[in-house]
């Protein structure tokens, strides 16, 4: 695992708000008996669309905390909350014609001679209880997120170094990397995920019968090199 965890003495007052605002909605997923992953995008410093993990809601196994939030942002341009935002997705036969305007048009931006184009969610910060998913961590890194914030690692299904770098992988030629950090309340979103997982899930196929579960509070410490997570972070996987 690749994840860098941010030390809490150096974690700023504002970063911790915006995912204080992540946290309600993580426990809005639980109380909706969702696996508890919440997430706000910010751009400028004001919360521009909230998310909340909705599989189980939607039958939709991609409606990832992550994706919730971006539906809000990116289907529908006439309701963008953020004008300056810019839709990022094929063209589809019913779409208005775009006004051409100086952000559609800007230069692709070069980068070791590729051609890298300026996207939709430039200037955009993802805080999020647990490290995005590899599928989400792709579709951030699409839509081109300026940086990703999040609270506990995912080594079980984690695109921001805890399987896989997809943020940072140089290979991924046409989008541009961002920078991904943790550790961000990372004990609370870690006791969302617990609490979830110690109840029932009456959504799974087949529950399993987990009589005797008693919600474990110790929470180890990161390790000082600052990255990976001791043994599971969230004792089960999230997502
Ligand atoms: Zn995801």
């Amino acid at each position: 695992m690749d994840n860098t965890m941010i030390p809490v003495s150096e974690q700023s007052e504002q970063d911790l708000a915006f995912m204080a605002e992540a946290c309600l909605l993580a426990e809005e997923a639980l109380n909706a008996k969702e696996i508890p992953v919440g997430c706000v995008l910010v751009h400028d410093n004001k919360i521009v669309a909230r998310g909340r993990n909705r599989t189980n809601e939607g039958r939709n196994a991609t409606l990832h905390a992550e994706f919730d939030a971006l539906r809000h942002l990116l289907p529908d341009r006439t309701h963008a909350l953020t004008p300056t935002l810019r839709r990022p997705f094929t063209p589809q036969h019913d779409d208005p014609p775009v006004e051409p305007t100086a952000a559609v048009e800007a230069a692709p931006v070069e980068n070791k001679s590729r051609k890298i184009w300026e996207t939709p969610l430039k200037g955009v910060v993802l805080y999020v209880t647990v490290e995005p998913c590899i599928m989400c961590a792709s579709a951030m890194r699409q839509v081109g997120i300026e940086k990703v914030i999040y609270g506990c690692a995912n080594d079980r299904f984690g695109g921001c170094g805890g399987v896989q770098s997809i943020h940072s992988d140089p290979r991924l030629l046409y989008s541009p990397p961002y920078s991904a950090v943790g550790g961000y309340l990372r004990e609370e979103a870690i006791m969302f995920l617990r609490r979830f997982y110690i109840s029932e899930n009456t959504n799974a196929p087949k529950p399993k019968k987990k009589a005797n579960r008693v919600l474990k509070t110790e929470i180890a410490e990161v390790t000082p090199s600052r990255t990976g997570s001791p043994a599971t972070e969230a004792s089960s996987g999230a997502e």
